[in-house]
């Protein structure tokens, strides 16, 4: 029988709006694992660490450099377990993250599984799932995030500016199809319309924009950071919500919800997919086709209060101090274990596999019959029906550990 908890090694990929060298959390991470070969250069962009079975950026086995994939293949049984196994195969249905935002990511939606499988049909190099991927981020650190859209009426008011009134939609019902007509007309407006724009609103009083005072705030920012005539800003300005997040506050985005994650460090999870449909805040030569950007977007989402998933109680916890997230869907769930100097946890065993990884702190880790020293960065694999107890040596202890049951 192979080994049930199993430590991993992960990579940590270079994006240009990841933090730089030892400011970013998803680096100083990474590198904490022992003998990885990972080494943290000073001036390097460090964006994202991924955790799990996902082909491009794969996690290894640290003691012994095989593929996790493989190691999982070879004893699905033992370590997924029939339930998961009956219902996602052998490849582990979820991906956790660590992001390290310097800058605003790429303007994007993840495609629904009708749109993915179509997309991948058609394209199946850019488009390599068939699958959806809703995400979940928890925040880190202070977390700013565009997500979702605003209320029609708040975006109806803010029409009435006088820079904005060009983008106005000609259908006056305000349907969905009104909102994908106003989107459009500020992802296709011409470089010179959108600078002009950015610049006229950056030059209003602030008083104006009534509870969205934080537009002419954000217009210097992000002209610094993508220039002044990108079309992200203003969709993101203009039609989203504008979100800001304590550490430990967790938001859920829906498959074909839009977003621009702005600046932090988070913790993401995903359904295993990397599909993604990006349209500002991104080369324009990388931008995808409007219209199917457009044409994909769900407009459920009109919520100016934060879309914030709830921390619950979870049924592994023996002590109650491991909580959980349990976004609608059923690819994952999330439990956050957060323990005092000297506290306890066990969780009892779930039913399926997971991907337990420690952000602060250490402490020690029983499972499998093995007591080890952990600490943060440290990243394991725990296969289905293993109890794992936690003992905390610092204040901060806290790890995640996402998991499919
Ligand atoms: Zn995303």
């Amino acid at each position: 029988m192979v080994e049930s908890v199993i430590q991993l090694k992960c990579e940590c990929s270079n994006y240009p709006w990841g933090k730089v060298g030892e400011d970013s959390l998803a680096a100083r991470l990474c590198s904490a694992t022992p003998y990885n070969g990972f080494k943290l250069e000073k001036e390097k962009s460090y964006a994202e660490m991924w955790m799990g079975t996902y082909p491009t950026t794969p996690s290894y086995v640290l003691k012994t450099g095989e593929l996790l994939q493989d190691v999982i293949n070879a004893n699905k049984e033992q370590l997924v377990g029939k339930t998961v196994l009956d219902k996602f195969g052998a490849d582990l249905p979820f991906l956790p993250k660590i992001l390290s935002i310097q800058k605003a990511l790429p303007l994007q939606i993840h495609p629904d599984i009708e749109l993915s499988k179509k997309l991948h049909k058609e394209n199946p190099d850019q488009f390599g799932d068939t699958n959806h991927k809703p995400e979940i981020a928890v925040a880190l650190s202070f977390f700013e995030a565009f997500c979702g859209f605003k209320p029609k009426s708040d975006i109806q008011q803010l029409l009435e500016l006088e820079p904005l009134k060009q983008f106005r939609p000609k259908d006056s019902q305000w349907t969905d199809s009104t909102m994908r007509e106003l989107c459009k007309n500020m992802l296709v407006a011409p470089e010179k319309t959108v600078a002009d724009t950015l610049k006229a609103l950056g030059d209003l009083p602030k008083s104006q924009f009534g509870s969205h005072s934080h537009i002419p705030e954000l217009v210097p920012r992000l002209i610094s950071q993508y220039g002044q005539a990108d079309n992200g800003s203003l969709v993101t300005l203009i039609l989203m919500n504008f979100l800001t997040f304590q550490p430990g506050e967790a938001i859920c985005i829906p498959a074909d919800g839009i977003h621009a994650y702005l600046k932090g460090d988070i913790v993401e999870c995903m359904a295993r997919s990397d599909n993604v449909l990006n349209t500002g805040f991104c080369p324009r030569a990388d931008r995808d086709s409007v219209d199917l950007f457009v044409s994909a977007l769900t407009f459920k989402q009109h919520d100016s209060k934060k879309p914030l998933l709830d921390r619950v109680d979870s049924e592994y916890s023996t002590t109650g101090k491991t909580t959980a997230f349990k976004p609608p869907m059923g690819e994952f769930n999330m439990l956050v274990t957060q323990l005092g100097k000297g506290d306890k946890d066990t969780i009892k065993e779930i039913p399926g596999p997971s991907v337990a990884f420690m952000t602060s702190g250490g402490g020690r880790m029983t499972a499998d019959g093995k007591t080890t020293d952990i600490k943060a960065g440290y990243i394991y694999f725990i296969g289905q029906g293993v109890e794992v107890s936690y003992e905390s040596s610092s204040s901060d202890f806290a790890i995640y550990r996402a998991y499919a049951a």
